[in-house]
């Protein structure tokens, strides 16, 4: 961490979870939170835990929602100094209810909430003069002020010998136009660590053809001088490849109750424990052990671990190989 903390930016929101498997929220129904969350903020939670110097850039509302996610974050020891307070409007939020399925239906509060009042300010060109590393997740890209504060921030990080890591979280409810594409390949060629998840790895590598092979993406992706690419399986574990290198990582077994944040919590044990000087393959081990327990818990990062607790779960849970 010698070069200063962690960065993320983007939407700190609450997420209600609706407790019954359904159609949507067309009808009163049980529903449990709020609980803090937004992947940028899950990811930045789950960095602090680890003991990774971490520091957000977003904004909540001076309501109750937004004294939740406050306080999520300080105890988790991340720098919230550059966490906006707005007096007008509300924190963001996400109402969100799972399908028998899997799929989930969402009903978002974000564009018209606090999560996209914060620019560039005194506090943020404080925080990012001293920042050594910037994880971007996608899913903050398709908020305007959130774009021009990771543009900016991206370009001073790396130009000051800091790292780059992205996460395409594209989310068809939030995807955005040809502009925030052009924009994303950009951050694709600047980063030194790029975290898709399955089919996401395609659009990532700019390829996009149905008869491109996973391993024609990620020679692509190398050769465009992306160091390593950690791809996310979901329930089937994850692989790293790297210019010479390629690590295929058994599953740990869970029983999944809330698969939401686990990709954001692998992320940030990734980029977290590779910061703090650990080798490629025991940082895979970390991510993986991080990811399999946030599932294990309801709430997007509620089963969020500290290296002890991922220790722990790492010696008592069976991996699927
Ligand atoms: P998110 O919904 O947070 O965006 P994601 O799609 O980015 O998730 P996933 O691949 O779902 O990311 O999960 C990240 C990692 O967490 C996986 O690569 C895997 O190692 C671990 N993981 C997730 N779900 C499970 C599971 N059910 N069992 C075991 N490990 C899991
Ligand atoms: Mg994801």
């Amino acid at each position: 961490d010698a070069l200063g903390p962690t960065l993320c930016i983007g939407e700190i929101i609450v997420e209600i979870v609706a407790t019954t498997t359904g159609d949507g929220f067309r009808h009163p129904q049980p529903l449990l939170g709020p609980f803090p969350s937004g992947a940028p903020a899950i990811f930045i939670s789950q960095c602090g835990r680890l003991g990774g110097q971490s520091a957000m850039i977003g904004a909540v509302g001076a309501d109750d929602f937004g004294a939740l996610n406050l306080a999520r974050l300080q105890s988790d020891g991340v720098d919230v100094s550059a966490v906006a307070l707005d007096p007008e409007w509300p924190t963001g939020s996400a109402f969100v209810r799972y399908r028998a399925d899997g799929s989930r239906e969402f009903v978002f509060n974000i564009n018209h909430s606090a999560a996209t009042r914060f620019g560039w300010s005194e506090p943020v060109a404080r925080l990012v003069a001293r920042a050594g590393h910037l994880h971007v997740m996608g899913s903050a890209l398709s908020m305007p002020p959130a774009r021009e504060v990771i543009v900016r921030a991206a370009a001073m990080i790396k130009e000051r010998g800091g790292t780059l890591s992205l996460d395409p979280n594209l989310r068809k409810e939030l995807s955005g136009g040809p502009e925030i594409a052009e924009l994303f390949q950009c951050l694709v060629g600047l980063c030194d660590l790029l975290l898709p998840s399955g089919a996401e790895l395609f659009p990532a590598a700019g390829l996009d053809a149905p008869d491109t092979t996973e391993a024609q993406a990620i020679a692509h992706l190398l050769q465009r001088g992306v160091t390593e690419i950690v791809l996310k399986r979901g329930p089937n574990g994850a692989s790293l490849f790297t210019p010479d290198s390629v690590i295929r990582a058994a599953p740990f077994q869970v029983d999944e109750v809330d698969p939401t944040g686990a990709g954001d919590c692998f992320g940030a044990a990734y980029v977290t424990c590779r910061r703090l000087g650990m080798g490629a393959e025991a940082a895979l081990t970390y991510a993986c052990a991080a990811g399999a327990r946030n599932v294990t818990a309801v709430g997007p990062m509620e089963g969020a671990g500290t290296l002890a607790e991922l220790d722990d779960f790492i010696r008592t849970t069976a991996r699927r190989i």
